[in-house]
C-alpha cells in the first residue's frame, strides 16, 4: 500500500491535475494510511496536496482539481498537519544541545537553512523573529511559525527544531508568543536596565546608591558585599562599588525577569527555553555584573537556558566582528565559566557573518552555546537579485540609499555611504561585489523593512512583488547560496565536520 500511495502523488499525476507549472517537493511526500500528502509550489504559492481518503484527507481545507485536493498553506491547515506529523511542531531544546537561531524574515530561507544543516548535530531554531523584525516585514509570530512548519514538511526535516520569540520586552508580548507556540523566549530587559549609571564617577554612583531604599541596599549587601566566589579556576569578589553599580543597573530588570518567569514561563505547561538578554546596552557586560545576575537569578529560582551578555568589541549587523580577538577570548573565558557554573549556555547575538570569532567560540565553548543569525539570509537574497535581475537590484540599491538615514534610528552601524562605489560605475556582472563590501552590506541590511514595504504614490509596493516572484522562481539557487553561506558559519563554529 505504501508504494501504491507514493505512486498516486507522482509528478505526472500532479501535472495532469494541477497544470504543468506545478513543482513537487519530493521529500514531503508522506503516506498516512489511505491518504498521501505532499507540498507543491505553483508560481509564488505553496500548497499542500492530498489524494486518497480517510480522516486526514477530509480534514484539510481545500478544493478539488481532478483527483487531487489542493489546500492552502494556511494557519488552520498547518495546525492539522501538526496533529498528524509531530515533527512539524516546534519544541524546546530540553537536552541543551548546541543551538543556532536561523531567523527567516522572508519566510523563504528555511529550505536553504535545512540544506546547510545536513547531518550536523546542532539544534536549529527555524522560527525566530523580534517585534522589530515583525513590524519591518509586516508579519505575525504565528505566520513565522507557519512558514517554518511548512518548510520543515517540504524539505523533510524530521528532527526537532524550535521557535524563538526574540527580544521581547513586555510581559504581554511573551504571553502572545507563548500562545502562538513559541518554544523559546528571549527576554530583553533593556527597558528596565538603567543606562545612565555606567557613565557616573564613583562619587556620583555612590550618591545614586545612597538614594535607594535602605531595605533593598542592606539585603543585597548582606548577601554579596565583599564575598568571594570561586568560578572554575578564578575567584571573583563583588566589592562595594561594583555591587552598588550592579544593584542600580539591574535591580528592576531582575524583578522583571522573575515576574516573567513566574507568570509566563513556569505557568506555560510545557518546556520553554528561557533566554535572558542583556546585550542591548551601551557598554560590554562586566564579568562581575554577569556573576551578580547569575547569583540573583539562582536565588530567585529563575531557570534560564541561555544568557546573552554584551561581549567586548562590536557586533554590527551583517559584517564580521570588529575588535581585539585576544581581549574577546579572555572575556569569553570568564563569561563562559560563569555560565557553566550556573548551568546555562551563553548566547551570542548578531551572530551573522562573525567569521573571525567562530573558531574561538567553537574551541572555547565546546558546543555549550546558542548563536543567533537572521539578517544574513536577506543579504543572500539580495545577492540572488544581483545575479538574476540586475535591473531590480539597481532599483532596490538606489532606494536603500534614500532610506538609509531613516533606518539608522533602529540599528547601530558605522556605515560610510561615501565609500560605496556609485551604481553608475558598476557593470551588471560586478553588482554581486557589493555583497562583499561591508558598507554596502550594511546599507542593504538595515533598510530591508523599507525595501519590502515602501509604496509608490498609488499605494503599490515598490519592489515586493518582483522580489518574492524572483525568490520563488529561483528557489534552488537561493537555497544553494544559503547552504554555502550558512554552511560556512556551521563549519567554523565546529557544528559540522568540514567537507
Ligand atoms: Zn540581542
Amino acid at each position: 500500500m505504501e508504494v501504491y500511495a507514493t505512486e498516486r502523488l507522482d509528478r505526472e499525476q500532479l501535472e495532469q491535475s494541477l497544470g504543468s507549472d506545478v513543482k513537487l517537493y519530493p521529500k514531503s511526500v508522506t503516506n498516512l494510511g489511505e491518504c498521501s500528502i505532499a507540498l507543491v509550489r505553483q508560481g509564488r504559492q505553496r500548497y499542500l496536496v492530498a489524494c486518497g481518503s480517510g480522516p486526514i484527507y477530509d480534514e484539510f481545507d481545500g478544493e478539488m482539481h481532478g483527483a487531487i485536493k489542493r489546500c492552502g498553506t494556511t494557519h488552520a491547515n498547518r495546525l492539522i498537519l501538526n496533529r498528524y506529523l509531530p515533527y512539524t511542531v516546534p519544541s524546546a531544546n530540553t537536552a541543551q544541545k548546541p543551538s543556532i537561531g536561523l531567523g527567516d524574515r522572508l519566510g523563504e530561507a528555511t529550505g536553504g537553512h535545512i540544506a546547510a544543516l545536513g547531518e550536523s548535530a546542532v539544534y536549529p531554531i527555524f522560527a525566530q523573529q523580534s517585534i522589530r523584525e515583525l513590524n519591518f516585514t509586516d508579519r505575525t509570530f504565528s505566520d513565522v511559525i507557519d512558514s517554518a512548519a511548512w518548510a520543515v514538511f517540504a524539505h523533510g526535516w524530521t528532527a526537532a527544531w524550535g521557535a524563538d520569540g526574540d527580544h521581547l520586552k513586555r510581559e504581554a508580548e511573551v504571553a502572545n508568543a507563548l500562545s502562538d507556540g513559541a518554544t523559546m523566549i528571549t527576554l530583553d530587559s533593556s527597558e528596565q536596565i538603567d543606562n545612565t549609571i555606567q557613565g557616573l564617577d564613583e562619587q556620583g554612583l555612590l550618591a545614586r546608591y545612597e538614594a535607594l531604599d535602605e531595605g533593598i541596599r542592606s539585603a543585597y549587601e548582606e548577601r554579596y558585599r565583599d564575598k568571594a566566589h570561586t568560578i572554575g579556576d578564578v575567584t571573583i569578589t563583588l566589592d562595594g562599588t561594583s555591587l552598588a553599580r550592579d544593584v542600580l543597573i539591574y535591580d528592576k530588570a531582575l524583578t522583571f525577569m522573575q515576574q516573567v518567569w513566574e507568570h509566563q514561563i513556569k505557568e506555560c505547561g510545557r518546556p520553554i527555553d528561557f533566554e535572558i538578554s542583556i546585550d542591548e546596552t551601551d557598554t560590554p557586560t562586566d564579568v562581575k555584573s554577569h556573576l551578580f545576575i547569575a547569583l540573583e537569578l539562582k536565588r530567585r529560582q529563575v531557570l534560564v537556558s541561555t544568557l546573552a551578555p554584551r561581549f567586548i568589541g562590536e557586533f554590527q549587523k551583517g559584517i564580521d566582528y570588529r575588535g581585539d580577538l585576544g581581549l574577546f577570548e579572555e572575556d569569553l573565558v570568564l563569561h563562559s565559566a560563569i555560565a557553566r557554573h550556573f548551568g546555562y549556555r551563553l548566547s551570542v547575538h548578531s551572530g551573522s557573518d562573525k567569521f573571525s570569532i567562530f573558531p574561538i567560540l567553537g574551541r572555547l565553548l565546546a558546543g555549550r552555546f546558542h548563536i543567533k543569525t537572521a539578517g544574513t539570509n536577506w543579504l543572500e537574497a539580495m545577492r540572488l537579485m544581483a545575479q538574476k535581475d540586475p535591473g531590480l537590484y539597481r532599483r532596490m540599491h538606489e532606494h536603500a540609499l534614500t532610506r538609509f538615514a531613516d533606518a539608522t534610528a533602529f540599528y547601530h552601524v558605522t556605515t560610510d555611504l561615501g565609500a560605496i562605489k556609485p551604481l553608475a560605475d558598476v557593470t551588471d556582472e560586478e553588482l554581486e561585489a557589493y555583497l562583499g563590501d561591508d558598507n554596502a552590506r550594511q546599507l542593504l541590511h538595515i533598510t530591508y523593512g523599507y525595501l519590502l514595504l515602501d509604496e509608490d504614490g498609488a499605494g503599490k509596493k515598490l519592489f515586493r512583488d518582483e522580489f518574492f516572484a524572483l525568490l520563488a522562481k529561483e528557489e534552488e539557487s537561493y537555497q544553494a547560496l544559503l547552504s554555502s553561506h550558512i554552511g560556512r558559519h556551521l563549519d567554523l563554529l565546529g557544528f559540522r565536520t568540514a567537507g
